[in-house]
């Protein structure tokens, strides 16, 4: 099938580059053409696992383009996918100014039958706008004979995971209302779950909540656990013992019941935040999703706070080392990243910070503040011992597995005082004790 990707970040490019790999003729677009030059130059402008060689190796198949040219791409396909961003708008709610902008620019050149696919996290009602903001521009045109349809397609992929979650996803969930459009994305689909159907089809709505729903959930099970371990730190309970107690129970599972400095990134703040201005907007005050939002948001600050308390709060002369930028392992991404929120206040409180990360130093470089660099306050260092070096502390914030077994006999020689603010339980407290630490932890007593 032909296929025509609007928007080629983290989503767009993965979904492009796996269609591609299932045999698909794909032309990625986007607004940035620098993005795109250096695409077709073989530059792939995120880091995630696998993502390189499945872009190189599709490129060079001629089944995978990367084009600045929507109209031309969007003529061309028989499916066009919206990946472009949903930033979150001053009020919390999903900004839609950049897929309703698309959804007008198709309409502007749309000539024949096409389906057309929202893959962007939208609010509940989006593809009925997509639909009035193509058939705006169509009418316009005084075309009246052009059949489409608009389906909703919500993507459920991990950073750090992307490809992998891609080709092997739990669900693909389809809102869809014709029979046509939900003949073509079963074709489409068929191949990622080629051992038991995974498809679930559903009203365009319906899908739309799905998404964030799922978000949600996921979310609110972090904020639990985090709240749980806080509570832990002061009745001198060991939270990892919690988590196995609590994780055993088959209703309730392992996954996402970790404590830890907070979640981050592009996706859970932001579509929390837009569920609960949806929910505001039409008369239900979202009490459980304000909670979730407001123990995340007190979080990212929890470590911050072990460090004050045993510190002191003025931090001037004090240097701390930081590993882990992104906001979590696997990806570059630091889009609400904890990490920005503690540099941000031990700087506040007069600290210098060296921090290193395996993937996230150019995006940190790129994305922070100058003044935190100019300032002398924030360095970044080469690799994980670097950043140790005379430190009067470190701080763990993301966690990647070459930190989970560091040579604790060097960090003791190079750091000043041997002490460890662990933001996402990596270590056992005993075993740092025995070693010659000062271990604080997230609920470890
Ligand atoms: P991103 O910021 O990485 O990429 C968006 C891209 O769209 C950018 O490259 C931007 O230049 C481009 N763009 C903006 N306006 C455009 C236009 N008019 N025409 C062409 N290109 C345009 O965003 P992302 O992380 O890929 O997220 C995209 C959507 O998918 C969001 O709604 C997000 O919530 C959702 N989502 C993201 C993830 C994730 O893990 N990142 C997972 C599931 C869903």
């Amino acid at each position: 099938m032909k296929l025509a990707i609007i928007g080629t970040g983290y989503v767009g490019l993965v979904t492009g580059a796996c269609f591609a790999e299932m045999g698909h003729h794909v032309t990625c677009v986007d607004i940035d053409q620098t993005k795109m030059a250096n695409l077709r130059q073989g530059v792939i402008p995120i880091y995630e696992p696998g993502l390189k060689p499945l872009v190189l190796n599709n490129v060079e198949q001629q089944r995978l383009f990367f084009s600045g040219d929507l109209v031309e791409a969007v003529q061309a396909a028989e499916v066009v996918f919206i990946a472009v961003g949903t930033p979150p708008g001053e009020d919390g709610s999903a900004d839609l100014g950049h897929v309703l902008g698309v959804a007008a620019e198709i309409g502007r050149c749309l000539q024949e039958y096409k389906v057309i696919v929202t893959k962007s996290t939208v609010p509940v009602g989006t593809a009925d706008r997509v639909r009035a903001a193509i058939d705006r521009e169509l009418a316009r045109r005084g075309v009246v004979d052009v059949a489409l349809d608009v389906v909703s397609n919500p993507e459920f992929l991990k950073e750090g995971a992307a490809v992998e979650d891609f080709m092997k996803p739990d669900r693909i969930v389809v809102g869809v209302d014709s029979d046509r459009a939900r003949q073509v994305m079963r074709d489409l689909y068929k191949d990622f779950c080629r051992n038991h159907d995974r498809i679930i089809f559903m009203g365009a709505r319906d899908a739309e909540m799905t998404k964030y729903a799922s978000n949600s959930m996921l979310a609110t099970k972090i904020s639990f656990m985090n709240e749980v371990a806080n509570l832990c730190d002061r009745v001198g309970v060991d939270v990892e013992k919690v988590r196995l107690g609590i994780g055993a129970d088959s209703r309730i599972g392992y996954s996402f019941i970790y404590p830890g400095c907070g979640y981050g990134g592009s996706c859970f703040p932001k579509d929390i935040r837009a569920l609960i201005h949806t929910s505001r907007e039409n008369g239900l005050e979202p009490t459980l999703l304000n909670a979730v939002h407001q123990r995340n948001e007190a979080q990212k600050y929890v470590l911050f706070q072990k460090i004050i308390d045993r510190f002191g709060k003025d931090l001037h002369g004090l240097v701390f080392g930081l590993w882990g930028l992104a906001f979590k392992p696997g990806t570059d991404d630091i889009r609400e990243a904890p990490a920005r929120v503690l540099i941000q206040e031990l700087l506040g409180a007069g600290a210098r910070v060296v921090a290193y990360d395996p993937e996230a130093l150019a995006a940190a470089r790129r994305e922070f503040p100058a003044e935190w660099f100019a300032a002398g306050g924030l360095t970044l260092a080469r690799n994980q011992y670097e950043a140790l070096d005379q430190v009067d502390a470190l701080a763990l914030v993301t966690e990647w597995k070459p930190f989970r077994h560091p040579d604790f006999n060097a960090m003791k020689n190079m750091m000043k005082a041997p002490v460890i603010f662990d933001g996402r339980n990596q270590y056992d407290p005993e075993t740092l004790k025995d070693e010659g630490f000062e271990y604080f932890g997230i609920g470890r007593r």
